[in-house]
């Protein structure tokens, strides 16, 4: 494969800018992320001057989008229901906000978390409290709040049943139970069949204390055949509540629904190409995130519906007979296009005639995989910035470093071919590092400031509004 295409534009006289385009793992790029790389890269070389590096760009909108989108196949299928955004997926306020103002709910693992939501406004009804260990203060709040508990434990319940006794709150505490598939036996989230019955009892006798709403899971993985399967075990549980004269209301099926970052078949073919060689340290990754996967968010969740369930239902008509609303909790898919993070180049270290070391400006603490032993396998897209007539593009292979002393601070393993060599002052550009890349890990390791994020608007006119998006972790103001 040859790279042919670029885009030139001249920023100054004497300099041009050329933006690469990816040969082998190229991102898939929407109308936004298009605009702000191809379009205008002088605006990204400018925020990274101002803003440093490395540097978060959300685009808050986009989030919205993908909210029509899921939107769309739920009504299609005619079924009640209720969207949380996975709040956890990015710790953007201005992601927040945007589910916010898209009108769905947001699942809140910690009292940070909430406080986000409700500081963007939320209605604190729409908030859902999912996670094994809540604190005693996150309870309370949530319950004076009126969210939605999912509880995880029989321990858990003995925890919310002390806290009402002790405050008295002025409603019903509600309350989802999360169970535990049999496919997850092994895993510390949920209860199996026993305690949830167990769960179940003790709810049907304290009526007025607790509104039990109904029933929650959250699998890893990605494949929606699993979630049918989940669904189809509740059936049995959906019985045993009403019979208990406690009918469930809702069926949360959790988060997990796929991102696709790169075209399949591109996708398909590097699997089946790759070599220990392709990488610097002679080691391929165990395991991917499924980058290139065939579905996206809005098929799985259509596939999900249309699954039978119990004799000749479908799950929709299922849940439909029920009366069940159907929650989903997506954090990756709705961030899905909403952010890119932009390193600058430092030092470009030949290793060989033809291979060589990227250092950037910013750590892997801000681009995450190798940390969980893995690899982000989206190519970055490099802006190149000081062009002039002399360079030559001279074709290498180059892996990427940050910028601390720690010999595992590599961003990529992968050795990604350059048909024109990185300098110093380019610019890498992931795109699509909203889902749990990012900023999962950053810190101030060395002492370099926390990263800044920025968000990003287009009006109509097709201007673009910059402002900061940085998060409010520093102060403590839950006294
Ligand atoms: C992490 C998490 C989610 C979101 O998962 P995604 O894979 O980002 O969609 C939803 N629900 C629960 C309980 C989670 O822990």
């Amino acid at each position: 494969m040859q790279m042919k295409s670029h885009v030139l534009c001249a920023t100054e006289e004497t300099r041009s800018v050329e933006v690469s385009k990816p040969e082998v793992l190229r991102p898939i790029l929407g109308p936004a992320f298009e605009r702000l790389i191809h379009a205008s890269p002088d605006v990204l070389i400018e925020a990274v001057r101002k803003y440093g590096s490395p540097l978060n760009i959300v685009l808050p909108h986009v989030l919205m989008q993908n909210v029509e989108a899921l939107r769309a196949v739920l009504h299609r299928h005619k079924v009640g229901y209720e969207i949380f955004y996975g709040a956890k997926v990015n710790k953007s306020p201005g992601l927040v906000r945007a589910a916010v103002e898209a009108g769905i709910g947001v699942d809140v693992s910690s009292i940070y978390e909430m406080r986000d939501a409700l500081h963007a406004g939320i209605d604190p009804s729409r908030l859902c409290a999912t996670g094994p260990a809540k604190t005693r203060l996150f309870h309370v709040a949530l319950i004076t709040h009126a969210a939605l508990i999912s509880v995880d434990s029989i321990e858990e319940l003995d925890d919310l049943e002390a806290i009402v006794r002790e405050i008295q709150p002025s409603h019903p505490v509600r309350v989802l139970l999360r169970y535990r598939p049999d496919r997850s036996a092994s895993s510390r989230f949920g209860m199996e069949a026993d305690t949830l019955v167990a769960c179940l009892e003790r709810l049907a006798s304290l009526q007025g204390a607790f509104s039990f709403e109904g029933f929650h899971f959250h699998l890893s993985g990605y494949d929606d055949a699993s979630r049918v399967k989940a669904m189809r075990e509740l059936v049995y549980f959906v019985d045993v509540a009403s019979r208990m004269g406690i009918e469930p209301t809702m069926i949360d099926i959790g988060g997990g629904l796929p991102v696709q970052y790169v075209d399949s078949d591109a996708y398909a073919a590097f699997l089946e190409a790759q070599h220990n060689s392709h990488y610097r340290n002679g080691k391929m990754p165990a395991s991917f995130y499924p980058y290139g996967g065939q579905i996206d968010a809005c098929e799985w969740i259509d596939r999900f519906l249309a699954s039978p369930c119990v004799e000749t239902m479908s799950i929709a008509e299922y849940l439909n007979a029920k009366h069940l609303t159907l929650a989903i909790e997506p954090g990756r898919s709705l961030a899905d296009q909403t952010a890119l993070s932009v390193f600058r180049v430092t030092r470009v270290k030949l290793l060989a005639a033809d291979k060589a070391v990227a250092f950037v400006e910013g750590s892997s603490f801000s681009a995450c995989e190798t940390w969980f032993a893995s690899e982000f396998l989206v190519d970055p897209i490099l802006i190149s910035t000081s062009l002039n007539g002399e360079h030559e593009a001279l074709p290498t292979r180059v892996w990427i470093a940050g910028h601390s002393c720690l010999d595992e601070d590599v961003i990529t393993h992968r050795l990604i071919h350059f048909s024109r060599r990185p300098r110093e002052g380019d610019l890498l550009v992931y795109a699509n590092t909203a889902g749990y890349q990012m900023d999962l890990l950053e810190n101030e390791f060395h002492r370099h400031p926390m990263p800044r994020r920025i968000s990003v608007s287009f009006d109509a006119a097709g201007g673009m509004q910059i402002s900061p998006d940085d998060r409010m972790e520093y102060s403590n103001d839950f006294k």
